[in-house]
C-alpha cells in the first residue's frame, strides 16, 4: 500500500521540520512541494520540463503541472511506502485532486495531521527571528539568542528583523494561511481523516507526537 499523510500547519508551526525528522526515523518519504519541483526539474521528467519553462519565465507553476508531477512521483514510488506531503494541498480543490491522483496510482490519503499552535505562540516564534545583514547568520530572541543582545556572534554586526518577520507581515501571512487552509481542514475533517497534534512544544516534542500519530 502506498500511504499518503498530509501535513498541515501555519507558518511557524514547524511542519517541515517535524515531517523531515519523523521521515528520517520511520523510513517514510518527506515530499515537500519545493523539493519535489526542484527534483523533477533536475531529473528532466516531462512535468519537470514543463515546470521549468514556467519558472524560467518567472511565473508560478500551474496546478495542472503540479498534478502531473505528483502523478509521476506516485507512479515512481515503489509499493509499499509512506509519503509525508508538506506544502500540498494548499486549498480544497487541490485536496480533492490529491484523492483522485492517489486512487489512480493505488495510493490512499490515510490522514491529515494538523500541527496546532496558538496564534500568540506563532507570533512569538516568527516575530523573534533576527538575522545578521552582514554574514547571514540567523538567531531567535528566545530560542537561539546571540551572546550579546542585538549583535551577531560571528561578525559583530547589528542584527535586523527581516520584513517577512515583522508583526504586520506575520499577521498578513497568518491571515492568508487561515483563509486558504480552513477549507482544507474542513475537507479532511468531513472525511474523518483529520488529526490534531499539539505543536506548541519543542521540535523534539512535536516530532515525538507526530511519530505517535502516524504509527
Ligand atoms: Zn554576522
Amino acid at each position: 500500500m502506498k500511504n499518503i499523510v498530509v501535513f498541515l500547519g501555519a507558518p511557524g508551526a514547524g511542519k517541515g521540520t517535524a515531517a523531515a525528522a519523523v521521515a528520517a526515523r520511520t523510513g517514510a518519504r518527506h515530499v515537500s512541494t519545493g523539493a519535489m519541483l526542484r527534483d523533477a526539474v533536475a531529473r528532466g521528467t516531462p512535468a519537470g520540463l514543463e515546470a521549468k519553462s514556467y519558472m524560467e519565465a518567472g511565473g508560478l507553476v500551474p496546478d495542472e503541472v503540479l498534478y502531473r508531477m505528483i502523478a509521476e512521483l506516485l507512479a515512481a514510488t515503489p509499493d509499499p511506502a509512506t509519503l509525508f506531503f508538506d506544502g500540498f494541498p494548499r486549498n480544497e480543490a487541490q485536496a480533492a485532486k490529491l484523492d483522485e491522483l492517489a486512487a489512480a496510482s493505488g495510493a490512499t490519503v490515510s490522514s491529515a495531521l494538523l500541527l496546532d499552535v496558538s496564534r500568540e505562540a506563532l507570533l512569538e516564534r516568527l516575530g523573534g527571528r533576527r538575522v545578521c545583514p552582514k554574514c547571514g547568520a540567523g538567531y531567535h530572541v528566545k530560542a537561539l539568542p546571540p551572546k550579546v543582545e542585538g549583535v551577531c556572534d560571528a561578525c559583530g554586526a547589528a542584527l535586523v528583523t527581516r520584513v517577512d518577520d515583522q508583526p504586520a507581515t506575520i499577521a498578513r501571512r497568518l491571515e492568508v494561511y487561515e483563509s486558504a487552509t480552513a477549507p482544507v481542514i474542513g475537507f479532511y475533517e468531513k472525511a474523518g481523516k483529520l488529526r490534531r497534534v499539539d505543536a506548541s512544544g519543542t521540535a523534539e516534542e512535536v516530532a515525538a507526537l507526530v511519530e505517535k500519530a502516524v504509527s
